[in-house]
């Protein structure tokens, strides 16, 4: 049996970033991860670091995590291949422009760099801009990264801390202890005075070992990279009608992918037919793609809460007993202020505001809120 002061399930982003920030605060930390660092959506998402667009329940978390972002390479002492030219969000009909209008109102608020452009001036900024698209939302201090890169930044640099990460570890059992927890594996067991739920898509499955039901699916998409080209266009791109994300990586490839999310059917291998529709999407959405070879595919799940926001907090009636899940497709680029804000609740046992809007308990009996008006990725 192996003890620490926090046990964290789930070796993604959230839970690597989380250990790294608990060490950093004095407490040990084990990480169970059934799998590798980052095999799950943390290693396998779009890599997109945005704040436009988010509800505004969340927009005030992500700029924040921009804050963090510009920094968090030389602080982690690895690449994260962090690049922060802009996010452009486009629309092709009438419905996606009225939707990036009422975006552009829920924002105005926040003062964030966010501005809606016309097609002639999308394409200045993007000339592989296809025909259709009439209108975007531009804001240039959002970015992207390397996905599985961060991962393992935050990874190496919680286990310079102290922090162990156990992989090959499911987490099959969570029991209540006197001083806490104990969280049973194949490998061993393992106790903590707090057990944190950072299992992403498997969050709900995680919650169900301990009888309550987390209202997070997972939901699949699929991911093609080109061959590397010469640079073509440094933002992050989606594209809302034809349902497209891309970002070209600081190497050339172009990483693209359908923002159609597949509730029924699970797996992070490729599958022809997904393929297909994303390079429609690609080549839609920006024709010139057309030209490059892709060179590979994967699938990856994400965890969609039923409100499409993140659930952090902890669990009522269970002390000691957190859960950091269900950021729909937005957890990426919030993982390094969630860690940070989520290990100062543990520690000091105060719960920053920006943490405020996601409670878990938002989803019990006495009622639930619903936001359902965000896209992933
Ligand atoms: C295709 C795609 C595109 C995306 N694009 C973006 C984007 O552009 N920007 C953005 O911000 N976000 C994006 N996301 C979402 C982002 O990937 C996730 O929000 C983020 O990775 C969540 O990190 P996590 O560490 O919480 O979860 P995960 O990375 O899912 O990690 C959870 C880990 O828990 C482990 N686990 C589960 N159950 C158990 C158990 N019982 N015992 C032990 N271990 C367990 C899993 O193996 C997994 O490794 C995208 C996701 C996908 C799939």
């Amino acid at each position: 049996m192996r003890a620490a002061d926090v046990i964290v399930v789930g070796g993604g982003i959230g839970g690597c970033a989380l250990a790294y920030h608990l060490c950093g605060r004095g407490r040990s930390a084990i990480v169970l991860e059934r799998r590798g660092v980052g095999d799950e959506g943390s290693g396998r998402n779009a890599g997109g670091v945005r704040q436009q667009a988010r509800h505004p329940a969340e927009l005030p978390l992500a700029m924040a995590a921009i804050e963090r972002w510009p920094r968090l390479e030389r602080e982690l002492g690895a690449p994260t291949e962090y690049v922060q030219r802009g996010n452009l969000l486009i629309a092709q009909s009438d419905a996606s422009v009225a939707r990036l209008e009422q975006r552009l109102a829920w924002q105005a608020p926040f003062g964030l760099d966010s501005e809606l452009i016309d097609g002639a001036q999308l394409r200045r900024l993007l000339p592989l801009a296809g025909p259709r698209a009439r209108a975007a939302l531009h804001c240039a201090s959002d970015g992207h990264a390397n996905p599985l890169l961060t991962t393992i930044a935050f990874a190496a640099a919680a286990r310079r801390r102290g922090a162990r990460i156990e992989t090959g570890a499911e987490v099959r059992a969570l029991e209540q202890t006197a001083a806490g927890w104990r969280a049973v594996t194949d490998r061993g067991r393992y106790e903590g005075e707090v057990v944190v739920n950072v299992a992403g898509a498997g969050a709900a499955a995680l919650g169900r070992l301990v009888d309550r039901s987390l209202p997070i699916v997972g939901a699949r998409t699929q991911t093609l990279v080109t061959e590397r080209a010469a640079p073509l266009f440094d933002q992050f791109v989606q594209d809302w009608d034809a349902k497209l994300f891309a970002r070209q990586t600081v190497s050339g490839n172009v990483i693209f992918g359908d923002l159609t999310e597949d509730y029924l059917l699970a797996g992070r291998q490729a599958r022809p037919a997904d393929a297909v529709r994303a390079a429609r999407a690609a080549v839609d959405a920006l024709p010139p793609l057309a030209d490059l070879e892709v060179i590979r595919a994967w699938g990856g799940t994400l965890d969609i809460s039923l409100d499409r926001m993140p659930l952090i907090g902890p669990l009522d009636g269970l002390p000691g007993h957190f859960v950091s899940a269900g950021s729909s497709g937005h957890g990426f680029a919030l993982a390094p202020v969630v860690g940070e804000l989520l290990a100062d609740w543990i520690v000091a046992g105060r719960r920053s505001p920006l943490l405020a809007p996601f409670d878990p308990a938002r989803f019990s009996a006495t009622g639930t809120v619903d936001n359902n008006a965000e896209q992933a990725a």
